[in-house]
């Protein structure tokens, strides 16, 4: 059995690859849970949902979030409503959430998601990071930012000076699925908001120190492929770079797997981590997915 630790864009277009050279009965997916929240009544798990289409085959990735072709006639008439409606929120993927949210009356996010993955016929375990609510703050130059706020509202653009997120408890069996894989893979995910949370789970980074632990850098030159990782590390005072992820996984990494663009980057990350490989991460299509999938099971 292999697990990957999870966020919702990068590691997912990684999955697709995976799956289709890889039975995906033996696979474990831990998912950040430190984003969910509710917005207009609904549990919104993005990024567990995001793995739950991806594995079903629904997901819209072009945005990398909802089911592709959904319509949005619920999310117009709530606007004309008057609510909000911060994240556009599709019909088909709002009865995901309303499903989700309704489970999770009587079961655990755990629970909920295990029946709903069961219900799309997905094989892999889709295990999330936590069954606690936590709450992500941006701090930044126009003051303390809910996680979506920064994310939606004002895209991104505020400086960014800290970013903090409650702790919260593993949920069962995160652990022992770690020390139970042959190899764990951690993908080309943001490293604070999407990787570190589940590494700083108690039990965790311990587990992974004992496990064969293989990652594909998110970052390539000195830039994210997208979203705020570099804003983030950056405020967290580690380099944008992929050498600034090694340093952030050394402790746990045993292969590093960075973009052929940054080559000359290689020779400084081999002082941290014991093996560097250089290829093609920059994921656009389902061969450069498939090939990049191949390398991280060879290793
Ligand atoms: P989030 O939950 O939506 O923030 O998603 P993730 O944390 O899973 O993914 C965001 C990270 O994925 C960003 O830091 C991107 O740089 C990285 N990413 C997205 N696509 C690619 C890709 O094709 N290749 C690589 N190397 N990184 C990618």
């Amino acid at each position: 059995m292999i697990t990957i630790l999870s966020g919702g864009t990068g590691t997912p277009k990684l999955i697709q690859g995976i799956k289709e050279i890889y039975d995906p009965s033996n696979l474990s997916i831990i998912v950040n849970t430190v984003e969910n929240d509710y917005f207009s009544g609904v549990y919104v798990a993005a990024d567990i949902d995001t793995v739950l289409y991806t594995l079903s085959d629904k997901i819209n990735d072009e945005t990398w979030y909802g089911i592709k072709e959904d319509t949005f006639i619920t999310n117009e008439k709530l606007k004309d409503l008057g609510c909000p409606e911060l994240l556009k929120i599709g019909d088909q993927d709002r009865a995901t959430k309303i499903q989700k949210t309704e489970l999770m009356k009587n079961h655990s996010l755990s629970e909920a998601v295990d029946i709903q993955r069961t219900k799309m016929g997905i094989t892999s375990k889709i295990l999330p990071m936590s069954d606690e609510h936590s709450k992500i703050t941006v701090s930044t130059d126009i003051g303390k930012l809910e996680f979506h706020d920064f994310l939606i509202k004002h895209q991104t653009k505020p400086e960014v000076l800290s970013v903090d997120y409650t702790k919260v408890n593993s949920a069962p069996n995160i652990v022992e699925t770690i020390e139970k894989s042959e190899k764990v893979i951690i993908g080309p995910s943001n490293p604070i908001t999407s990787i570190l949370p589940i590494v700083n789970l108690e039990g965790v980074e311990k587990a992974l120190k004992n496990s064969h632990v293989i990652a594909i850098s998110p970052i390539i030159g000195d830039a994210p492929v997208s979203g705020p990782a570099g804003k983030f590390m950056d405020a967290l005072g580690h380099e944008v770079s992929s050498f600034g992820v090694a340093s952030i996984y050394k402790s746990f990494l045993d292969t590093f797997i960075i973009d052929i663009e940054d080559e000359n980057k290689k020779t400084k990350i081999e002082t941290l981590i014991n093996k560097v490989i250089t290829t093609n991460t920059n994921m656009k299509t389902i061969n450069d997915k498939k090939n990049l999938a191949k390398i991280v099971l060879n290793e």
